[in-house]
């Protein structure tokens, strides 16, 4: 028995899951994989092998799948979710470094599609950015998608383009959740969840709260002003953030 215990003190990264430093600068041990496909949902270039989150993050977007069918809503697609061991991309996004943050499409899948499909597999834009309004494909389906991902206790914020905000605030007024829905520039294909920090993980560093409100007054319609904002938001040079203790040699 004694020497079982010291096997399993020698292990801890290969045994618990732990989400470690920021989102946008840590890493993540022993991280789970979101099967490639499931009910309500289908993994999209998994060739990049970015499906890797904490439990916490599979287990709700797998929770998430079922609600997505039950509600008779064509099933999602996931992208982005985190390395194996987490850390920075070598290009795309800030964060999505510790197995907390996913991104979710906002376009619906081919019916059955090949898995050559879902590695190819183009995103819609749902902002007419030259006019700045929704595009025609932004519908309820989408709409209902969100308010589904965004009413999970799990959930600590969801970034979306201003003009989704706009139109979700519009269609749910009041909705204590609508607090959690973040207008953000970048997001006007798919959406960004983000969970909160696992209970009892000290080495995860939580973001500030999400201010009191719905968002839905003031503070949107300065994003919604803020066009120029929009257009410098282009792709980034690669993000090379210091890491925690814990993650450095353990990243790639
Ligand atoms: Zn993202």
């Amino acid at each position: 028995m004694v020497r079982w215990c010291w096997l399993l003190w020698l292990l801890p990264g290969a045994l618990w899951a732990e989400a470690i430093g920021g989102y946008a600068a840590g890493c993540q041990m022993n991280a789970r994989a979101l099967p490639g496909s499931g009910p309500g949902y289908y993994v999209i270039r998994s060739e990049r092998q970015r499906y890797y989150g904490q439990p916490q993050m599979i287990h709700y977007l797998q929770d998430l799948g079922h609600r997505v069918s039950r509600a008779g809503l064509p099933p999602m697609l996931v992208g982005d979710i985190a390395m194996q061991r987490g850390g920075p991309f070598a290009y795309g996004h800030r964060s999505h470094q510790t197995g907390l943050d996913a991104d979710i499409w906002l376009r619906s899948p081919p019916a059955n599609p090949l898995p050559r499909q879902l590695e190819t597999i183009e995103a819609v834009d749902m902002v007419d950015h030259r006019h700045y309004i929704l595009s025609a494909d932004f519908r309820d389906q989408q709409r209902q998608l969100l308010a589904l991902a965004a009413r999970d206790q799990r959930v600590n914020r969801i970034f979306v383009h201003p003009l989704i905000k706009q139109a979700m605030c519009q269609a749910y007024g009041e909705s204590p959740w609508l607090r959690k829905i973040r207008p953000w520039f970048g997001h006007s294909s798919h959406f960004h969840v983000r969970l909160t920090c696992p209970e009892g993980q000290s080495r995860c560093q939580p973001q500030a709260p999400v201010p009191a409100g719905t968002g839905c007054g003031a503070e949107l319609a300065g994003w919604l002003n803020d066009k120029a904002g929009e257009i410098t938001a282009g792709p980034r040079t690669p993000w090379r953030p210091t890491l925690p203790k814990a993650c450095v040699g353990w990243v790639r």
